[in-house]
């Protein structure tokens, strides 16, 4: 275990202009703070379209620490953090928002933390200071989730984590178009602890989230980490053919016996025509549901086997001259980044 691990933070950019200086402020302070070092602070800007990427290029020329990597166009958060995955130099890394709804001075906390042994630490949001309807939705998802993944995914966990450089390896080598961060961050194992962390407001600007960006989420948590829509697609179908059974028996017994032996309210029914209404259009929905579930399995497996990449990289803006990015398969830094071969040692 490294005493005082190089800290790499990895934060996704998409149009937070009026963040971006405080954000770099308080990381850095934070960062300053630390012991060890020199610690890196990864942005990845996903193809912001207001000032971001200028602010952040000329922050990159004021303070070595900062490396800005820069998308092709918008591709989404998770795919942002995975690019920064890739860059990662450090011994630790810290995944954080850029709005400032992550606290930088909690890096601390999460370190202090993972410093007792831990290869993930992840905030668990409490007293999240959002609108009554996205909490509840918040809610109802990470619930829904919970139980009906096969990997157990903590209750309330975000984003901003701690993670060793050898998950983070894992993570920035998983092959998943369709990423859910924090599900694979739990599906790997090793040592893992949550801390609650409360979640602060936005520092400015809205939410880059927009709901059909919430739902794509949700769906890429749910359908890349459950095979339960499925397994209840079958439970359903099988349930509706059972009782489509009893109808048939039922119309069949209808047919064949006598009208006068019939009991009354049989002889009342207008010949067939309840039941085909109602077992068709039951069974047109149910059909149409189950083809829907099935349709998001086949449209994933459509997208893994494209091997599309998930992001694509325009430019990587850094001040160090030695600096290289790190391939995931790129492990013999692991320990070596104190220098001396002495990594346990504290540095200062
Ligand atoms: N973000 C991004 N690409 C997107 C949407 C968001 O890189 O397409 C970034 C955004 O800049 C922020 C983080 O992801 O740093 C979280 O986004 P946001 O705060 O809008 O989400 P919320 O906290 O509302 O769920
Ligand atoms: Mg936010």
């Amino acid at each position: 275990m490294i005493r005082h691990p190089k800290i790499t933070v990895a934060i996704p950019v998409y149009n937070e202009e009026d963040v971006i200086p405080e954000l770099i402020r308080r990381v850095t302070a934070t960062l300053d703070a630390l012991p060890g070092g020199p610690h890196q602070v990864i942005f990845v800007n996903d193809g912001s379209s207001d000032d971001s990427l200028t602010i952040l290029k000329k922050a990159v020329t004021e303070d070595d620490r900062l490396v800005v990597v820069s998308f092709s166009r918008n591709f989404g958060q998770q795919p942002a953090y995975a690019a920064a995955l890739e860059y990662v130099d450090g011994d630790a890394v810290v995944l954080m928002d850029g709005d400032l709804q992550d606290p930088p001075e909690k890096i601390k906390t999460l370190l202090e933390k993972y410093n007792e042994g831990f290869d993930v630490v992840y905030a668990i949001r409490v007293n999240r200071k959002e609108n009554v309807i996205k909490r509840l939705c918040y809610n109802v998802f990470y619930r829904m989730i919970q139980r009906l993944s096969s990997t157990p995914l903590p209750l309330d966990s975000g984003d901003f984590s701690i993670l060793s450089r050898r998950v983070a390896q894992l993570l920035a080598s998983d092959a998943d178009r369709h990423r859910y961060l924090r599900g694979i961050r739990s599906w790997v194992g090793f040592k893992q602890i949550g801390i609650e962390i409360e979640r602060e407001e936005r520092e400015a600007g809205e939410t880059k989230y927009t709901l059909r960006k919430l739902f794509k989420l949700a769906a890429d948590g749910i359908f890349s980490f459950s095979l339960i829509p499925l397994r209840l697609a079958t439970l359903i179908g099988s349930l509706s053919v059972l009782v489509a059974l009893l109808l048939a028996a039922f119309a069949v017994y209808a047919k064949l016996t006598p009208a006068d032996q019939l009991p009354n309210f049989m002889k009342e029914i207008p010949p067939g025509f309840t039941a085909i209404t109602v077992a068709i259009s039951f069974f047109a929905g149910v059909q149409l549901m189950f083809l829907g579930v099935v349709g998001e399995y086949v449209g994933r497996v459509f997208e893994e086997v494209k091997r599309r990449p998930s992001f694509i990289v325009d430019q990587v803006i850094s001040n160090q001259s030695k600096w290289t990015p790190n391939t995931p398969t790129h492990t013999d830094s692991f320990t070596n980044t104190t220098g001396g071969g002495k990594a346990d040692e504290p540095t200062s």
